[in-house]
């Protein structure tokens, strides 16, 4: 595109409600690895739809998944079975713990579910109890209810009054979570890795115990796997990597490997909807949970995630040199949603100079970058990124000191 007609495009950005601040940039296709801008430049996607696109842009499977069901049928309405909806809550069920699934549009309508499937069972079996204990810094969604839940400090002042019942515990500290448990608590809620709070894991012992807990208390365990399922993390799921049995596990992101479908999965033990107590016009249509299922195929495939471990444990290694080399702090995070500390420098700077360079990641923190690549990342991938990387932290600490 000419440099007036991507001015033209991008002089339509005030149609638009501002909700964050975008670059002057406009993405015009994606492939594999790789986003193009408006002017044909190439950058190595380490963002990928936030952790979405499981498969990286655009991938053949999700296009011909796209063509065949759109030709067959797009949504015959919630009211009626279709096909892909089928098969796709069988492969989840087959592949987890969990029995049922409600399919939905997006993570917080998932969770959304998951905190009225609680308060609904502790209505039904334990004396109307409804407080859900959740985190401090986690994060659930930006719908009402699941911002009520969320813990990050920017949401507590927002939209008064919220909607109550949600107890607020430090993560990875089980003595505080059982202090925390009183007569009116349903469910305790949690991500196994906190994503948007600069992928921080859940212990081992803190989950085995929260597990516990919730057997002793005859809570529910609820977790928020919308960043973490899916392969992420290098197993399908990342309980499975756990000491620990959920009745409610949400999934978003990953699922659609790109486009938006999400799902509430639930033991049968716990299912207690009543016809009406839960819908949605979109949820569960063809279109969508046939492109899960051909993304799921894939992810399921013999050695798909054996290689999403490899490729994690290169990727660490390589983020320890750098580390070395620059003097920045240890990298966390499990499979591909991983994390480095960048110590004295600024996240965000790095994130802008690395777009500028070629590369896109994102700085969930002023001192942490995160990377969320296609989960078909290979070492070639790994090498152009720290490469680049390795640029910009070179221009960044030479450059002197005002
Ligand atoms: C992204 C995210 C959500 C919200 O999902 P949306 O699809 O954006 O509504 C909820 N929980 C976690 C852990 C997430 O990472």
């Amino acid at each position: 595109m000419d440099n007036s007609s991507a001015n033209d495009l991008l002089a339509k950005q005030h149609y638009l409600i501002p909700i964050t601040p975008r670059p002057e940039l406009c993405f015009m296709r994606g492939e594999g690895h790789y986003l193009f801008d408006q002017h044909d430049k190439r950058y190595l996607d380490w963002i990928q739809g936030w952790a979405v696109n499981t498969l990286g842009h655009s991938p053949e499977v999700i296009q011909q998944a796209l063509i065949k069901q759109s030709g067959q049928l797009i949504n015959p309405s919630p009211a009626f079975y279709n096909q892909p909806m089928l098969t796709l809550a069988e492969l989840l069920c087959e592949h987890s713990v969990l029995d049922e699934v409600f399919f939905t549009n997006s993570g917080a309508e998932a969770n959304e579910g998951a905190i009225k499937l609680a308060r609904k069972w502790g209505q039904k079996h334990k004396n109307g109890a409804f407080k859900i204990i959740t985190f401090d810094h986690s994060f659930h969604g930006r719908t009402l209810a699941t911002m009520s839940a969320t813990g990050k400090d920017a949401f507590a002042p927002l939209f008064e009054p919220k909607v109550s019942g949600f107890t607020k515990v430090a993560y990875n500290d089980l003595s505080a979570t059982e202090a925390a448990i009183d007569d009116q608590t349903v469910a305790i809620m949690l991500e196994l890795i906190q994503g948007e709070a600069g992928v921080i894991p859940a212990d081992a012992e803190f989950v085995a115990g929260l597990d516990a807990l919730c057997k002793q208390h005859n809570l529910l365990l609820i977790v928020d796997e919308v960043q973490t399922g899916i392969g992420r993390t290098g197993s399908l799921f990342a309980y499975q990597q756990y000491q620990a049995e959920p009745h409610i596990m949400t999934l978003g992101k990953g699922l659609g490997g790109g486009v938006p479908i999400a799902a509430m999965m639930i033991d049968k033990a716990v299912s207690c909807f009543e016809y009406g107590d839960q819908g949605g016009t979109f949820n569960g249509n063809p279109l969508m949970c046939a492109v899960s299922g051909a993304v799921l195929h894939e992810v399921l495939a013999e050695g798909f995630l054996a290689q999403v471990d490899r490729v994690s444990e290169y990727f660490c290694q390589q983020l320890e040199v750098l580390a070395d080399r620059f003097a920045l702090g240890a990298n966390r995070g499990k499979g591909l949603l991983l994390a480095m500390n960048t110590g004295e420098i600024s996240a965000p700077q790095i994130v802008a100079l690395a777009r500028d360079a070629g590369l896109l990641l994102n700085a969930p923190r002023e001192d942490s970058l995160r990377f969320m690549p296609a989960l078909t990342l290979t070492e070639k991938e790994v090498d152009d990124g720290i490469a680049i990387l390795t640029d910009v932290l070179t221009a960044l600490t030479a450059a002197p000191k005002e």
